[in-house]
């Protein structure tokens, strides 16, 4: 598999994110909700790096079954749904691709009283949003290939890799010869 973002890369861009939100947050009842299961690598390694206090809190959202380019209908489950009445919350996910996911658990947020919402997301995928919401901290633009690792996983298996890599699929065989072509910003 080709490599996109090796783990150094991800550790110092984690690192200067984490001390983005500290600066951006200090004195602020900062709670981040992480969307399972895609954010979980990213949620330990930025929360380590936010060095003021916050609460960290976990919500489950699926739209994606497989490789498929073709979103399925978005499942949220909140059965841990946190109390966020009065605080600011950071919803932290692993990639941007459509923009359904972030857009709706923003307004989910905001219905269940918080103060105020911002996202953070690991990935931003170009050339595949739908819904206009721009992500308040991003790590990676990336272009519009699969992507698996550092959390991200294809039929839950890949997560555990520590760097994120193109995965070759079916509708997108040429994969690993394009990805060269396109710069991995940030
Ligand atoms: P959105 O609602 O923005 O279309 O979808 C976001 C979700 O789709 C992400 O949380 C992630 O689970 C999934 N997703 C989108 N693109 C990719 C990808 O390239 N690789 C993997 N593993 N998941 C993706
Ligand atoms: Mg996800």
């Amino acid at each position: 598999m080709e490599i996109l973002i090796s783990e150094e890369r991800i550790r110092d861009r984690i690192h200067a994110l984490g001390k983005q939100i500290e600066a951006d947050y200090l004195g602020r009842p900062l709670t981040i909700v992480a969307i399972l299961t895609g954010s979980l690598i990213v949620l330990a390694d930025l929360i380590r790096e936010v060095g003021i206090p916050h609460r960290v809190a976990l919500l489950q959202a699926s739209s994606y079954k497989g490789a498929t380019t073709t979103a399925g209908a978005l499942i949220i489950n909140e059965s841990f749904a946190p109390d966020v009445a009065g605080r600011d919350v950071l919803l932290l996910d692993d990639i941007l691709d459509t923009g359904h996911t972030l857009a709706t658990l923003v307004h989910r947020m905001s219905d269940r009283g918080a103060l105020r919402v911002r996202t953070a997301v690991l990935l931003r995928k170009l050339g595949r949003q739908e819904v206009g919401i721009e992500p308040d901290y991003c790590g990676f633009v990336i272009p519009d290939r699969f992507v698996v690792g550092y959390g991200l996983d294809h039929n839950d298996d890949y997560r555990h890799l520590p760097y994120v890599a193109v995965l070759p699929t079916p509708e997108d065989p040429g994969a690993s010869e394009e990805t060269g072509q396109f710069p991995v910003m940030g």
